[in-house]
């Protein structure tokens, strides 16, 4: 028999989250602890290349070091994204998983990202995390920023940081969907966050890092996402790449509007699920869709898939770089030359982004049990009230 080709996982064990992001209101939608996914589904998982943990706060689970083992059974690389907030038990499970990777969430320098994340003392904490992480002789670490209006001018420096510390440094921007429970985030001055973003993929590029170089295509990326415009790579979503929810659904992505679901991992097998006709239409689906994400979860296995356009753009590129001239201008996106020469608008901009009418409802794509427990209480006062969150220094 064949080897099966190996797919791209993220893996949502929790709903649950103790931060308040500005940009992010998951924590006002928390699952269920006992509906969340088991070891005993995530055992017909199917064989992996690389899977994200992410949540919610993934260490929110007690049980993360079980849910990573049994995720180790089926996937070469684990990456979990976390606030990093939860030192003491990041520390543990690294003991046990020095080979995973961990990447901190910090959206600035340490005014910026306590206002957006809303987290007590968090950036202390993840820098905290990050350094004892670093001690240990952890070699997959680093943190990640979601850049807005309000903490671009904070992109450079946190990357000369992450640079000084010898760790990756991964980038993002604004999305809305279910799964951020928004649908009204928006970069308003684009020409400024863009400007931001310009310099780092001018410093990725200077750098000796092949790594880095390819980043800085991603992050070229991301400037021409909010203009609005058509991704740079097709997204191929749910064909070899698969989000879990912690209810055992398997979905495209985290980026839709609503809550797509091929199948359920409790209830059928991998192959069931994933060869099922509701698997099809989703597929057909994303064929057609519009929403031009560019994160690193679609953006990533784009790039590895079409590697000769990201290639081409990084050759040209980095040559720039070794004959001394500026190695990238943001110009060379057509949307923002005409944004700069009055050829389109900012509200015509708007018009092509996610962000929808301020009364516009969100899908939180909760089950019902979950979404029952808000009749009565906030996701906040149910998270805060939690036992496996309580009480934690
Ligand atoms: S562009 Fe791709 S990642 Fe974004 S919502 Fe559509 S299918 Fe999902």
């Amino acid at each position: 028999m064949p080897t099966p080709k190996k797919l791209n996982g993220t893996v949502i064990v929790t709903y649950r989250c103790n931060a308040r992001c500005s940009m992010c209101n998951r924590y006002k939608a928390p699952s269920r602890p006992e509906e969340e996914l088991t070891v005993e589904t995530l055992r017909k998982l199917p064989p992996m290349y690389f899977t994200n943990v992410t949540g919610g706060e993934p260490f929110i689970r007690t049980d993360l070091k079980d849910v990573v083992r049994e995720l180790f059974r089926h996937s070469d690389r684990i990456v979990i994204s976390t606030n990093g907030f939860f030192t003491d038990r990041i520390v543990d499970l690294c003991k046990e998983f020095p080979n995973v990777g961990i990447r901190i969430s910090i959206e600035g320098l340490e005014a910026t990202n306590n206002a957006i994340r809303g987290l007590p003392d968090g950036y202390r904490r993840g820098y905290e995390t990050l350094k004892t992480l670093r001690k240990m002789g952890m070699k997959d670490v680093g943190f990640g920023m979601t850049v807005q209006d309000c903490n671009a001018p904070d992109l450079v420096p946190l990357y000369d940081i992450s640079n000084e510390w010898g760790m990756e440094f991964a980038t993002a921007t604004l999305h809305n969907s279910f799964y951020f429970v928004e649908n009204h985030n928006i970069i308003h001055d684009r020409a400024a966050v863009a400007a931001h973003f310009e310099k780092l993929v001018c410093a990725l590029l200077k750098s000796n890092s092949p790594k880095k170089w390819f980043r800085a295509y991603f992050n070229h990326g991301l400037i021409n996402y909010i203009y609005g415009q058509k991704r740079l790579l097709p997204c191929d979503m749910s064909f070899d790449t698969f989000f879990i929810d912690p209810y055992g659904d398997v979905m495209p992505c985290n980026g839709t509007k609503d809550k797509e679901v091929m199948g359920n991992l409790n209830r059928q097998t991998w192959d069931e699920l994933w060869n099922s006709p509701e698997a099809d239409a989703v597929r057909r689906k994303v064929r057609r869709c519009t929403r031009n994400c560019w994160m690193i979860g679609s953006a990533s296995p784009a790039i590895r898939k079409y590697l000769p356009r990201p290639a081409w753009w990084v050759l040209r590129h980095k040559l720039r770089a070794l004959l001394g001239l500026k190695p990238y201008s943001m110009y060379e996106l057509p949307a923002v030359r005409a944004l700069r020469d009055g050829q389109v608008t900012a509200a015509e901009l708007d018009a092509l982004s996610t962000c929808e009418r301020a009364d516009a409802v969100t899908d939180n794509g909760l089950s019902a049990a979950s979404r029952a427990q808000l009749a009565y209480s906030t996701g906040e006062a149910i998270v805060a009230a939690d036992p496996d969150v309580r009480g934690t220094p």
